[in-house]
């Protein structure tokens, strides 16, 4: 073993343990988690490592949640059992992950995700040594020193979220003053804030994400060392970051953790070109908050939403902006705006992974943008049949809305919708009879198949 790594361990085992820790219960009565929310299933895995002698309590956002009066989903179970022995105790379960090992148990398509405890790195023996890995920057890169209760509380990320509700008699167990911060709306890292966003990163993103879904401050020293550390997010693998984007855009409270992104200096490592100083064309911010709105509005109503879109709109300025470089330098529109696509997935991917099954969607609704703006009968036919037809509607008609550019085309594909087949075509030749829309010429050789270029 190299003599470095064996400085660092022996400085790690030989660390001082975590301090004392207070523990504080609340009964059953004096709280108002809603014990009806919990799902038949996770109470029989309660049960079961219960009654094979293991500690278990559900804990983290479930617990956090129910407390503020918001239905908990995704219980996640905490226990004593190491997760071999959790697989013992059920017929179906299944170990996973690396950097932090934990056991899926399942009940048909319900997946109840349980956890043993862990410790904090420097309380572990020579024996945990193998289960912890620090990268030179002090990130943990495997997680897996497993500990006591109380010690599984104070390496949780936010005090917030280290609740464990205790099933057998209904108590809530706080070792970090979580309850207090709850009902004052306050978000406070556990332990001290600069250690623990350099241990994982993530937390700082995680902050913005509880704050804004919970609307919770978060408090000065938990925040203060963000912006400071915001590059910190160069260290974690592109692919992580996305699945952390879905979540922070996804789940119902994108509007507010835009803002809160570009506050904090995070939105500048995750999505460089996006951001108010790269991005500052008339509309081009306007257009983010609505489609952040209104993707909030279609979780709020029960409707599907994808990444793909809000990507191809806080992409959608960068995209123009360098298109209209390509063209300025004499490339041709149709070549150029390719080149122009390819290059800001390209960049983009370097900060936030985008799979292909994403970034090919993107690509379809640019491209559909300029072929909105064709309506022959027979074209606009075709186009409605595209698979990507109604996404490229809608960023049409952000586009609008955000003053981006003029109105009038949306409104047209919104009419045109809602006709019929004879309707359709007549407007088609109503179109044929009325002056073409004002359009700057471009050399192309292909006329007709154009995209119009950039304004
Ligand atoms: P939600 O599920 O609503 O997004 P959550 O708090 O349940 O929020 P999860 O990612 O499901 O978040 O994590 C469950 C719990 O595990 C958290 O509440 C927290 O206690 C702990 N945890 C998760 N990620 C981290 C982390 N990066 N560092 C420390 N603790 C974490
Ligand atoms: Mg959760």
């Amino acid at each position: 073993m190299p003599k470095r790594l064996l400085q660092k361990i022996t400085g790690l085992i030989k660390g001082k343990k975590s301090a004392t820790v207070q523990r504080r219960e609340i009964p059953r009565g004096d709280h108002h988690f809603p014990e009806e929310d919990i799902g038949r299933n996770v109470i029989s895995v309660l049960d079961t490592l219960t009654r094979a002698g293991y500690e278990a309590y559900l804990v983290g956002g479930s617990i956090r949640d129910g407390l503020i009066g918001m239905h908990p989903k995704d219980f996640d179970v905490a226990t004593s059992a190491t997760p071999e022995e959790i697989r013992a105790q059920f017929r179906n379960c299944r170990l996973i992950g690396r950097r932090f090992r934990l056991a899926h148990v399942r009940f048909g398509r319900d997946i109840i995700e349980v956890a043993t405890f862990r410790a904090a790195h420097h309380t572990m023996t020579e024996e945990d040594v193998d289960q912890s890995h620090q990268s030179d920057e002090g990130m943990l890169l495997r997680d897996n020193v497993f500990g006591t209760l109380d010690e599984d509380a104070i390496r949780r990320d936010f005090t917030a979220n280290a609740l464990y509700y205790r099933h057998t008699d209904g108590a809530v167990l706080d070792f970090v003053n979580g309850y207090e911060d709850i009902r004052r709306k306050t978000l406070r890292l556990i332990g001290n804030p600069e250690q623990r966003y350099r241990e994982d990163p993530v937390r700082m993103l995680r902050a913005v994400r509880f704050a804004a879904k919970l609307g919770f401050t978060i408090e000065p020293a938990t925040a203060e060392p963000i912006k400071r550390l915001s590059d910190l997010l160069g260290l974690i693998p592109p692919a992580r970051l996305f699945e952390e984007i879905q979540k922070l855009f996804l789940s119902g409270h994108a509007e507010a953790v835009w803002p809160l992104l570009t506050r904090y200096d995070l939105a500048r490592w995750l999505f460089p070109l996006s951001v108010p100083e790269n991005n500052n064309a008339p509309g081009a911010q306007a257009m983010i908050g609505l489609a952040l709105r209104n993707t909030d509005l279609r979780i709020h109503n029960g409707k599907g939403v994808t990444p793909y879109f809000l990507l191809a709109v806080l992409l959608w300025g960068p995209l123009q902006k360098l298109w209209r470089e390509y063209c300025d330098e004499g490339i041709p529109p149709t070549p150029a705006l390719q080149k122009a696509i390819q290059q800001v997935i390209h960049d983009q991917s370097r900060h936030v992974a985008i799979p292909k099954r994403f970034s090919l969607p993107m690509r379809e609704i640019w491209e559909l943008q300029s072929r909105l703006d064709q309506r022959s009968a027979k074209r606009c036919e075709q186009l409605v049949q595209q698979p990507r037809f109604r996404a490229a509607y809608d960023l049409l008609l952000l586009r609008e809305e955000s003053g981006e550019t003029e109105a009038g085309l949306g409104e047209w594909w919104t009419a045109y919708q809602q006709a019929d087949a004879a309707e359709r075509e007549q407007m088609c030749q109503q179109l044929g009879q009325k002056p073409a829309r004002k359009r700057r010429r471009y050399n192309n050789r292909r006329k007709g198949a154009r995209p119009a270029p950039p304004q």
